[in-house]
């Protein structure tokens, strides 16, 4: 089969590598979409993935091509979306319910070969079908809905908050329409990026800036920040108010560092916290994608052969589009 693979350090090519088999409760997902994220950019600059080479992607949906032994769940020829999460469920962190902190951690497409190909293998656990009004290309976009369900839930967001966004990306973009569903009092959102504010404000967010000195609050209640940018997490983390949260929700690169200010903190009774990838969520993101919390017409740009997947991903880097998609 044809896949995209991350062979070293800044190195992507798309090659022919052997198809893939499943194992007794795994299925063969042929990948109808498979979407771009920054966690593929962290992979390919050798961070993330415990290993490389890699098949990139983790947001992905297709249609089942070929069921293991043990599996009755899923036929061949079922449309479904895919939770990457690979979890050891013996740990600690599992045991207790907190399975993406899991000590053995992977996911599909980070650790295992993923969607980035004609296709990919999944435990029939982590397959999820789809409802016939859902596309199949557009159900790729569960997964990152899952991460931004995630958030919130960290977050355990009450009514009539103030929200503070940074990056008006996918994610951040994902964080704005979840927050409309919480209830929010007002949600606003700060990119550099002009264009893509404009879809921000298409969505109905309360303000939109390029700095968050040009919107007239004192704090925001919570503050998110989707960019995993050190200035932006620095600007945001001085714009919660008293008693406020900041959500780490952004990846960062592993060398970023900023400042935190203690007496504050502990003054102000701030809460600093994170939320990685998926837990518990992917379901519930399912389910909200099918109910129209998000408009694929809005949320995916581009949609692009595998063959384009270097390319792809420079334009991600280069901040161009919003959801960016290879159709394998
Ligand atoms: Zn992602
Ligand atoms: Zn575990």
């Amino acid at each position: 089969m044809k896949a995209a693979v991350i062979s070293g350090v800044g190195q992507v090519e798309v090659t022919t590598v052997d198809d893939p088999a499943p194992g007794r409760r795994q299925v063969v997902v042929d990948v109808s979409a498979c979407g771009l994220c920054g966690t593929d950019l962290h992979i390919l600059q050798g961070e993330f993935a415990p290993t490389l080479p890699v098949i990139p992607g983790h947001e992905f949906a297709g249609v089942v091509a070929e069921i293991g032994a043990d599996v009755t769940e899923v036929a061949v020829g079922d449309r479904v979306a895919v939770d990457p999460s690979l979890y050891c469920f013996e740990c600690r962190y599992c045991r207790s319910g907190r399975n993406n902190l899991c000590e053995r951690w992977g996911g599909i497409g980070v650790s295992t070969a993923g969607g980035a190909a004609e296709f990919a293998v999944a435990p029939v656990a982590n397959c999820v079908k789809l409802p016939d009004h859902v596309r199949t290309e557009d159900a790729a976009l569960i997964e990152p809905l899952s991460c931004a369900v995630r958030g919130y839930d960290v977050l355990r967001s009450q009514l009539a908050t103030s929200v503070l966004i940074y990056g008006s990306g996918t994610m951040g973009l994902m964080m704005l329409e979840l927050g409309k569903l919480t209830g929010a009092a007002s949600i606003e959102v700060v990119d550099l990026n002009k264009e893509r504010l404009a879809t921000a404000r298409q969505l109905g967010c309360t303000a939109v800036a390029t700095s968050a000195d040009e919107l007239d609050r004192g704090g925001w209640d919570v503050v998110i920040d989707a960019t995993g940018n050190a200035r932006a997490i620095q600007d945001g983390l001085g714009r919660v108010a008293k008693g406020g949260t900041f959500l780490q929700f952004g990846v960062a690169d592993y060398a970023a560092r900023v400042e935190i200010d203690p007496y504050r903190i502990y003054n102000q009774e701030i809460t600093i916290t994170g939320s990685m990838a998926v837990l518990h969520s992917y379901e519930r993101a399912a389910d909200l994608f099918a109910g129209g919390v998000l408009d694929p017409e809005i949320f995916i740009s581009d949609r692009l052969p595998l063959d384009d997947y270097a390319a792809a991903l420079e334009q991600f880097k280069a901040g161009k589009g919003r959801k960016i998609q290879v159709l394998p």
